[in-house]
């Protein structure tokens, strides 16, 4: 069972993702975190390239490349493997991501993500979370947070406000795998709507 969580920056997914993870494996579940960009080797080394550099560094259907090159790896060598051993995968985003930062965010190349998806990837999760935030709430917790992912984080609010729409558009189109959750509140009220969320899916 594949699960992967989305949100906009700052929405508080990867503490969802951690948190689910922690209340799978107390369970019993045989049960993998991992996270995108990265995941992989390979994948962590080309999330340092897009980065870490300097934000004008890549093109946009260059960054989408990339990232669609570290999935591929992720997918091949961490993914895959799991689901195929029966184990519960959780990432911290996925496709979704690309459709929206490299899709949407920085171009129109929607298209050109999807025919990439189509060809390279294929892989959809069985599940994915959307944590939806107001943008100002994300940025200033993004903000707060700093460190090395701050080049996207520094595109500011309108970017957010765009992305966030994004997503829930995406929820629409994908209604099936989408669950999209308040992530405006504390973090245990959050967690427990995921922790159902997840229980009436999981096989
Ligand atoms: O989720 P996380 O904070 O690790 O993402 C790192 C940064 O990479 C974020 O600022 C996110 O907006 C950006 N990103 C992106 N395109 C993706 C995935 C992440 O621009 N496909």
């Amino acid at each position: 069972f594949f699960v992967s969580f989305e949100g906009i920056d700052g929405s508080g997914k990867s503490t969802q993702a951690r948190r689910l993870h922690d209340a799978l494996h107390e369970q019993g579940r045989d049960v993998v975190l991992t996270r995108e960009p990265g995941g992989s080797p390979g994948a962590e080394e080309i999330r340092r390239l897009v980065l870490e550099g300097d934000k004008d560094r890549w093109s946009a259907e260059t960054e989408m490349l990339l990232f669609t090159a570290a999935r591929r790896d992720h997918l091949e060598r961490v993914i895959e493997p799991a689901l195929a051993a029966g184990r519960v995968v959780i990432c911290d985003r996925f496709a979704d991501s690309t459709r929206m930062y490299q899709g949407l965010g920085r171009g129109d190349l929607r298209a050109a993500v999807d025919q990439l998806h189509a060809m390279m990837i294929r892989r959809e999760p069985d599940m994915t979370v959307l944590v939806d935030i107001e943008p100002g709430v994300g940025l200033d917790r993004a903000l707060a947070r700093g460190g090395a992912e701050a080049r996207f984080e520094s595109f500011g609010e309108e970017l957010q406000a765009r992305m966030r729409a994004g997503f829930l558009a995406l929820a629409e189109e994908f209604a099936d795998r989408f669950v999209v959750i308040d992530g405006n509140r504390n973090v245990e009220d959050v967690a427990a709507d995921v922790a159902q969320a997840v229980r009436v899916r999981l096989p």
